[in-house]
């Protein structure tokens, strides 16, 4: 794809970052490390280099995963030993120590992923320690059963730490996403060796900074930062016990392969292509700020995006002339403005990404409705583009079954509702979906309907600590958040004495 200049005139920059950033080394052991060899981590609402960031090599990854271990079972003191509450009470006061810096972590991750400041601080960052709390809370309900048999036996189950886990973190929620893996892996008293987005590795790292300050043994957090190859490096290292991914299902896919030859355990919550279902007998003004919210927020690139909306015909006119009204108001702006809701896209390589759908869109026969280009914001060397919306857009159309992973809406229409649960069900991905109707029958039975690990009734996006977050088909396996999360770090384990 060729790649795109910046656009607009020398305007007024955008704000300046008051928070510090510090170049990034590697976290191994409790020790800071310089990586041999370093990469940058860019602005992406200035093109700017923020810093400069270590680049594991594999020594660094043995040395994390060798640590990693010594923490979990061999160390006077190790992790999995500890009490399960003094563990709850280390992971509470690292979520204490984030929000008393909610102010600098919400800046970090603004500035490295281009999401704006009122996304990160009031969205990501509250979500980041309510869900390290709810996972405190956890850690001492760790129960295993006793299991009634025979009358000559003793027999009971235990629930164990996996051991070493990896975590591969993406770059769009960076801190959030890390924290539904860090917090469940912690409390199981699993050891880890965790991999942020070579895009935003910001956030996780003042996070390591945090926990040696909370008092976190040496060793039960390793960060390594780096690309691809530093990924493939801890899925296929035999110290490892299990891998818990998100990212994109062509990725998740080639970690299930690779994770076969040592039958690690795998956890991979992956893309989305989610439909958003509305009815003409819903509340319209509300399930147009639905639709704005599912696919506008984060910029669209959320992995439960609702990216596929399909409007009812009788609604289709009313509906479409709200929906634009509202997204044309949606421009976007400085991510550090408390005013802004539509940062900038992440990097110049997923714009470019995004431009190429919006033209594959047009190609297929879509109509642009609003948006589809690129747009300067401040100095114009930023990655942001219009929130963009096509109608007449058919399900087998490339934006009707690719993700984006960008503001890029496909509008589709339904007359009744088993065609719409055929075509909604009609795509790899089973993320979430989302109905809108005031027909309480309609809307449960639906909901059964929809091949997804999450269904929404009359709101989008809406999560929570204590509810299992997960996918269906090419989405994943596994559930992140809430008590089924549990499950995935820990071994059962049955014990049968003699009596
Ligand atoms: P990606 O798969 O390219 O990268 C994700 C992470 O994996 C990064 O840390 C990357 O360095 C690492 N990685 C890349 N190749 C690897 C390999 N071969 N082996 C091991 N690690 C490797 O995805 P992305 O572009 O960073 O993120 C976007 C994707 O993530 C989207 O498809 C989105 O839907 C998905 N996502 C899913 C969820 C969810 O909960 N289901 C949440 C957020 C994002």
């Amino acid at each position: 794809m060729c790649s795109v200049p910046p656009v607009g005139k020398k305007e007024k920059m955008l704000t300046a970052t008051k928070a510090k950033v510090s170049a990034g080394r590697l976290l191994i052991d409790g020790q800071w490390v310089e990586g041999a060899k370093k990469f940058d981590t860019v602005n992406p609402a200035t093109g700017e280099v923020l810093t400069e960031i270590s680049e594991a090599s594999h020594a660094d990854v043995d040395n994390a995963v060798a640590a990693a271990r010594k923490a979990f079972e061999d160390r006077a003191g190790a992790w999995r030993k500890m009490s399960a509450s003094e563990r709850g009470r280390l992971i509470w006061k690292l979520a204490d120590l984030i929000e008393k810096n909610i102010d600098e972590f919400a800046e970090l991750e603004t500035i490295d992923n281009g999401k704006p400041i009122f996304e990160s601080r009031y969205v990501d960052m509250p979500m980041v320690i309510d869900v390290l709390r709810y996972f405190a809370g956890w850690a001492t309900k760790i129960h295993g059963e006793t299991v009634n048999t025979f009358e000559t036996a003793f027999t009971y189950t235990l629930r164990e730490p996996v051991g070493v886990v990896g975590l591969i973190i993406p770059w769009n929620f960076p801190l959030l996403l890390a924290s539904w893996k860090l917090g469940p892996a912690l409390a199981c008293g699993n050891t880890i060796v965790m991999k942020p987005a070579e895009q935003t590795p910001l956030t996780a790292l003042r996070f390591g900074e945090l926990a040696i300050e909370a008092g976190f043994p040496a060793g039960v957090l390793n960060i390594l930062t780096g690309g691809p190859q530093v990924g493939k490096a801890i899925v296929t290292h035999a110290g490892i016990d299990k891998i818990a991914f998100t990212g994109s299902t062509a990725v998740g896919k080639e970690i299930m392969r690779s994770a076969a030859d040592s039958l690690k355990r795998i956890t991979l919550e992956l893309g989305g292509k989610s439909p958003n279902i509305v009815f003409a007998d819903s509340d319209i003004d509300n399930a147009v700020k639905g639709a704005i919210t599912g696919i506008f927020y984060g910029k669209g690139e959320v992995c439960n995006a609702g990216s596929r909306l399909f409007v009812e015909s009788k609604a289709h006119d009313e509906f479409m002339e709200k929906l634009v009204g509202r997204a044309k108001k949606l421009q976007p702006g400085d991510p550090l403005d408390p005013k802004t809701r539509m940062g900038a896209i992440v990097s110049q390589e997923q714009m470019e990404t995004v431009l190429g759908y919006i033209e594959a869109g047009k190609k297929d026969g879509a109509k642009l409705i609003t948006g589809g280009s690129r747009v300067a914001v401040g100095d114009g060397h930023g990655f942001f583009l219009e929130p963009t919306i096509f109608g007449g857009v058919t399900n087998e159309m490339t934006i009707a079954q690719e993700e984006i992973f960008g503001p890029v809406l496909s509008v589709l229409t339904f007359d009744d509702m088993d065609q719409v649960v055929a075509e909604a069900n009609k795509n790899p991905y089973g993320l979430a979906a989302a109905v809108w109707t005031r027909d309480i029958k309609k809307a449960h039975t639906i909901s059964r309907q929809l091949r997804a690990g999450t269904v929404w009734i009359n709101t989008y996006g809406l999560m929570d600590a204590a509810l299992p977050f997960g996918g269906y088909k090419q989405s994943g396996f596994g559930r992140e958040m809430g008590m089924h999360a549990i499950e995935h770090y820990t071994e059962l384990k049955t014990i049968w004495l003699n009596l």
